[in-house]
C-alpha cells in the first residue's frame, strides 16, 4: 500500500509524492448520532479512508485530518432536535473557527508546494457551500487550485445522494471500515422515525452497495484532481503568504457571514440552501 498520509511521510518521500501528483486532499467529519450500527465518526471515518483510497489509486498526499466540525448551527440545532438524540456526543465547534482553519489550511498546502487542493467533508447537509465559498474566494487571489465538496457530490453509482446513516452512508463505511459497522446493533423491529438519526432503510446496507458507491467516488476524484492540475497550469508558482495576507482573504469572505448556510434560521433556512448550492456550483465533470 502506497503511504499517502503527510503526517507519515519522510521527508524525501513527501517531495516525491508532491512531485508527482501535486494535490493535496483534506477530509472533515466529526462525532455525532449515527445510528446505533455506525461508529460515531462515520462522516469523518468516511472521508479519510475515502481520500485515502483516492490518493492510492490516482497520487496526492491526505492533509493531517480535522475531527472537529460545524454543528449546533441554528439549522443543526432544529435537525438534532428530530433525530431521538438527546445525547449527541458531538465535535461541533461554531462556523467561523471551522471555516477560518480551512483557510489556514489552503494557505498551508500552497506553500507545501501543492497545486490543487481537494476538501473533502463527510458530514455534509449544506456546510459544503460555505466551504465551498471560502475555497473559490481563495482560488480568486491565489494560484492554489481549491474546491470543497460533501462526499456524497463525488457519487456516480446508481441513485445514491448520500443520506444520513441510512443505506448509502452505512454501506460505505461497510466497505471502507467494515470493523466499525454492525447492523446487528439495530433495533429488532423495522421503525418509523429516527433512531439516534438513523433510518430504518440501513437494514439493507452491504458491504458490496459500498463497493460501488466508493469505487465511483474514487473515479471522480481522479477527474477531479486532473482537471483543477490543468488549471493550475497557466498559474504561478505557489508561495508562503502572510498572516496578514492570510487576513484580508477572511475578512473579504466574512462580509458574507449573513448568507452563510451556518448563519441561517431555523427550519424556514432549508430552501436557502438550494438557492446557495446554485450560487457555488461544483465543477461539472
Ligand atoms: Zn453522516
Amino acid at each position: 500500500m502506497t503511504k499517502v498520509r503527510w503526517e507519515e511521510m519522510f521527508k524525501d518521500e513527501m517531495e516525491a509524492a508532491i512531485a508527482r501528483r501535486p494535490v493535496c486532499y483534506l477530509a472533515y467529519g466529526l462525532a455525532e448520532p449515527h445510528g446505533l450500527q455506525n461508529a460515531l465518526g462515520l462522516d469523518g471515518l468516511k472521508a479519510q479512508a475515502l481520500v485515502e483510497l483516492a490518493a492510492q489509486t490516482h497520487g496526492g498526499v491526505v492533509a493531517p485530518m480535522v475531527w472537529w466540525h460545524i454543528h449546533e448551527t441554528p439549522l443543526g440545532i432544529a435537525w438534532l432536535a428530530r433525530q431521538n438524540a438527546p445525547q449527541p456526543f458531538l465535535t461541533a465547534i461554531p462556523p467561523d473557527i471551522f471555516l477560518h482553519q480551512l483557510l489556514y489550511q489552503l494557505r498551508a498546502v500552497e506553500a507545501a508546494g501543492f497545486r490543487a487542493a481537494i476538501c473533502v467533508t463527510g458530514h455534509y447537509g449544506g456546510v459544503e457551500i460555505d466551504m465551498r465559498q471560502l475555497c473559490e474566494l481563495y482560488s480568486r487571489s491565489r494560484p492554489l487550485r481549491a474546491v470543497a465538496l460533501a462526499d456524497w457530490e463525488a457519487i456516480r453509482y446508481k441513485d445514491y445522494h448520500g443520506d444520513h446513516a441510512g443505506m448509502c452512508e452505512t454501506s460505505q463505511l461497510a466497505y471502507l471500515r467494515p470493523e466499525l459497522v454492525d447492523l446487528t446493533r439495530m433495533p429488532a423491529q423495522p421503525f418509523e422515525g429516527p433512531v439516534f438519526a438513523s433510518t430504518d432503510n440501513a437494514r439493507q446496507a452491504s458491504r458490496s452497495e459500498g463497493e460501488g458507491i466508493v469505487r465511483s467516488q474514487v473515479e471522480y476524484f481522479g477527474k477531479l484532481s486532473s482537471r483543477l492540475l490543468k488549471e493550475a497550469e497557466g498559474q504561478p508558482a505557489g508561495e508562503r503568504i502572510s498572516w496578514d495576507k492570510t487576513e484580508r482573504i477572511w475578512q473579504e469572505f466574512v462580509m458574507d457571514k449573513p448568507h452563510w448556510i451556518g448563519s441561517l434560521e431555523g427550519d424556514s433556512g432549508w430552501p436557502r440552501i438550494a438557492e446557495r448550492r446554485k450560487l457555488f456550483p461544483l465543477l461539472d465533470i
